[in-house]
């Protein structure tokens, strides 16, 4: 392992990763910083190509030191899928879908878990508590329980009762909260502040190796397409972490010398019922205002006032990539227009990347023969009322 220290990106301050770390003192999430030059010593692209078809064969680049802290359930190593059918009518003849349906517990949350988890365990910590929309509280519950490690989970109301479930087959302790996710937010912060130090906080962005986790969809992207980066790559941005960890995946690659200098637009997709990154992007601001009046079916990108605000906006400007809001109707129309054409059942906040994919392109912001890549972050079978089966005929017996 190669980590040597943390990172504040606000403030500059440096903080020892040997111990359980939440933000900086200025306010700022963490970033983990490794020695690439040793890295590079280390291990060659090519080396990656041999090993498990899972996440940890970037383990130089990931922040668990010893094999036996590895908490797995095979997370990783997602497909990307061509969609040439459904490219065509769109104009994007290079379009690709990477599924992370498929991952353990339904969404990619679950490589946030697998790292976070890890991690924890390898520095002592015996009990998480974090907030959550759903997917994140599902998947941290059940690699916690993997782990032999306690979790509590707040949870609005509102959240699928599926991800609920999953919690209590996982054994945490699982609190539900009449209002969003920010009100779930206040309930774990006393908790935690109550417990001395038993409980370490894992909510998004507040503690470093979730980010680590997701950062590897960045670096399977570009495995995947030969070590090549493609020209766009779409992302369903609710917390940010996906985002920021791609971007940051990238960055290292590039660091390393292992892809080209000119790196993807990066482009994040909000729905128009929670647009507080769109709205920021396209005011020039370096921060977001909380979204009033949160709603959407994609429960994953409901996030009224993301923690990485700052990073976010960062990474689409750095990228020279853009940010667009797309309605509710309108991706779940795209929703089954895809499941039509490629056979694929997204979930919204996958179905939302490609309405922006059509209308990015419709615009001209995609131009023609461009690779576009898009991240479809969870199953669409965890959301079974994304298709209306009402109007289906009844046969008689
Ligand atoms: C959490 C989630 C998102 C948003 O992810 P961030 O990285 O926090 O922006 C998107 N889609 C699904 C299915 C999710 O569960
Ligand atoms: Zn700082």
């Amino acid at each position: 392992m190669h980590l040597t220290h943390l990172e504040c990106p606000r403030c500059g301050t440096e903080h020892d990763a040997g111990v359980p770390q939440n933000l900086c003192g200025c306010g700022s999430p963490l970033l983990a910083r490794y020695d690439l030059a040793a890295v590079r010593r280390t291990v060659e692209p090519e080396r990656f190509g041999l090993r498990p078809a899972d996440l940890w064969r970037y383990r130089e680049l990931l922040p668990v030191t010893e094999p036996a802290h590895v908490t797995t359930l095979g997370e990783g190593w997602t497909p990307m899928l061509r969609a040439p059918a459904y490219g065509a009518e769109i104009g994007v003849d290079e379009l690709l879908v990477k599924d992370e349906g498929l991952t353990p517990t339904g969404s990619f949350k679950a490589r946030g878990a697998a790292v976070g988890v890890s991690r924890a365990r390898e520095l002592g910590v015996q009990r998480i508590a974090m907030p959550t929309n759903g997917n994140a509280g599902a998947a941290w519950a059940t690699y916690a329980a993997r782990a032999g490690m306690g979790a509590t989970i707040a949870m609005p109301l509102s959240a699928p009762t599926i991800c609920r479930r999953e919690c209590v087959a996982a054994g945490a302790d699982l609190r539900l909260v009449d209002g969003l996710i920010g009100d779930a937010g206040r309930q774990v912060a006393a908790l935690v502040a109550a417990s001395a130090g038993s409980v370490f906080d894992a909510g998004t962005l507040r503690e470093p190796y979730r980010l680590e986790g997701k950062k590897t969809m960045g670096y399977e992207i570009v495995e995947q397409l030969g070590w090549q980066v493609p020209d766009v790559i779409v992302y369903p941005t609710g917390g940010g972490v996906g985002l920021i960890g791609i971007h940051k995946a990238l960055g290292e690659l590039s660091e390393l010398g292992w892809v080209e200098d000119k790196l993807p637009r990066l482009v994040a997709v909000q729905s128009t019922g929670c647009a507080p990154i769109v709205r920021a992007f396209a005011a020039g601001a370096d921060r977001a205002e909380p979204w009033a009046d949160a709603h959407t079916v994609a429960f994953g990108i409901t996030v009224p006032a993301p923690l990485g605000d700052e990073l976010i906006l960062t990474a689409l400007r750095a990228t020279a990539g853009t940010a667009i809001a797309v309605d509710d109707a309108e991706f779940l129309a795209d929703l089954r227009d895809f499941a039509a054409r490629e056979g694929l059942l997204l979930c919204p906040e996958g179905a939302a990347c490609l309405t922006a994919v059509r209308r990015l392109r419709a615009g001209g912001w995609i131009r023609a023969g461009e690779r576009v890549v898009v991240l479809n972050t969870g199953a669409g079978l965890k959301y079974p009322d994304t298709v209306d089966v009402s109007g289906v005929p009844v046969l008689p017996a």
